[in-house]
């Protein structure tokens, strides 16, 4: 059960920043045995000898905040901003069911896989009335994608009836919305190192749901043990809202109904003050950074550095595919560089930082730093086999540059817990063009329901 990697670039993003120009990766039984320069040492009977060169090998990446059952609505209002993409959108997901679910979601976690992840948090809040189990349905995606999956169990119980923007058909009550969580904490979270599914306690966003379940959410994770994730300080409207319904910012919202700790990790945290940024970095409470779907929404620019420097988790997500259409992981890298420069100039963000955000910064938000995100022994085997061969990066004078600034390199190998998910580019667990047959029919029924219904 040993595999050896050798004659590849090294960046194993561990706390020496530890990087070899030519090294090796050793995986025993599903976990790193031993990283380091040079060729190999003989450990013992190797079952597969994979030769890197011409490749950077790295952690797989962490993705730490998707919806992929947008994946079955991408292109849709494409000039708008969060609440009237929201209000477009919402009709059209009143129509998604378990099937659509589970096709969209097997598409978006094939496109993650194929652009490097090995993990990944999706967060679901819409639950139509009589439409099975979506969640499961996420489950069962990633299972056979063979990904790992923080499965974010989420919820909206403000319908348009109540000053929310969903319509109420897709809501659900307080207490339903708290029993569907604890039922699904229940049913799927592991709390195993080497887990491929834990569950996470995830209300949408202050603006969807009432303060009882945002109280009620975090006394139940809290109860359970399990991790907290919601949106925060993504817009400028979210925050007029905040201020004239609660009389104060999102931030301080969070923190008055218990949503700031190191076992709270929030989408986006664009608008922050200085003082929200300090009370993050103080709590440990983590910020899952989404730099494409900020762009493609207009939401604004998120204070990666100061967040950074004031001690805060901070990983990268695509979020949902309807808000991102490329939907791949590798591509945030660089986007978050760029962004962040565009804010601070050319040193805000370096090629190693991102890669960091990335893998390590990603896992810390998902509690996961000594299990996953960097190539350490003892940690579990998550890694991407970058190729750098081909004419896009052949002769670039540094192979992390050539991941960041470059086009995103093929995957020529992706290892979860040591299993083989992407070989040469290319998903070899599920039929790409079987997914690819199912996102298409998936996202036409949904597309004829939202016309019948409008
Ligand atoms: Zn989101």
């Amino acid at each position: 059960m040993r595999t050896v990697i050798e004659g590849a670039a090294v960046f194993a993003v561990d706390r020496g920043s530890t990087e070899h120009d030519t090294g090796y990766v050793i995986i025993n039984h599903g976990v790193i045995e031993a990283v380091g320069a040079g060729s190999a040492p003989d450990k013992g009977p190797v079952d597969r000898r994979i030769d890197g060169r011409g490749c950077l090998v790295t952690p797989g990446l962490v993705n730490t905040h998707h919806h992929l059952y947008q994946w079955a609505t991408r292109g849709l209002a494409q000039q708008s901003d969060l609440f009237n993409w929201l209000t477009t959108l919402y009709p059209v997901w009143a129509g998604l069911d378990e099937e659509v679910t589970e096709a969209a979601a097997t598409a978006g976690l094939v496109r993650l896989a194929e652009t490097g992840a090995t993990t990944v948090a999706d967060h679901h809040y819409v639950f139509p009335q009589g439409a099975g189990d979506p969640f499961t349905a996420v489950v069962s995606a990633a299972h056979r994608v063979g990904v790992r999956l923080h499965a974010v169990r989420g919820s909206m119980d403000r319908g348009r009836s109540h000053g929310g923007l969903p319509p109420d058909s897709i809501v659900e009550d307080t207490d339903d919305a708290l029993h569907g969580t604890e039922v699904a904490i229940e049913r799927y979270h592991d709390p195993a190192p080497e887990a491929m599914v834990r569950v996470a306690v995830g209300p949408c966003s202050p603006f969807s749901v009432s303060p009882e379940l945002m109280k009620g959410a975090a006394e139940l994770a809290r109860r359970k043990g399990v991790r907290l994730h919601t949106h925060l300080a993504e817009t400028l409207d979210e925050e007029r809202q905040c201020q004239a319904e609660y009389g104060c910012t999102p931030a301080e919202y969070a923190d008055r109904t218990g949503w700031l700790g190191d076992d709270v990790w929030l989408a986006h945290g664009i608008h922050l003050s200085d003082d929200a940024v300090s009370r993050l970095g103080r709590t440990g409470t983590g910020v899952a950074h989404c730099p494409t779907s900020n762009a493609r929404l207009g939401a604004g620019i998120a204070r990666v550095r100061d967040l950074i420097e004031a001690g805060a988790p901070v990983g990268l997500g695509v979020d949902g595919a309807a808000s991102n259409e490329d939907g791949g992981l590798g591509v945030e890298l660089r986007a978050a560089t760029y962004l962040a420069r565009l804010r601070g100039g050319p040193d805000a963000l370096t090629a190693r930082a991102a890669l960091w955000l990335g893998t390590m910064g990603g896992a810390r938000c998902l509690g996961r730093q000594d299990e996953i995100g960097s190539l350490e022994p003892g940690k579990q085997a998550d890694l991407a086999l970058w190729r750098l061969d081909g004419i896009e990066h052949a002769g670039i004078a540094d192979p992390v540059a050539a991941l960041v600034f470059g086009a995103l390199p093929p995957v020529r190998l992706l290892l979860v817990g040591g299993k083989t998910v992407v070989e040469d580019g290319t998903i070899r667990t599920v039929s790409d063009v079987d997914t690819a047959t199912a996102l298409r029919r998936a996202s036409f029924r949904l597309a004829r329901r939202a016309e019948a219904n409008r």
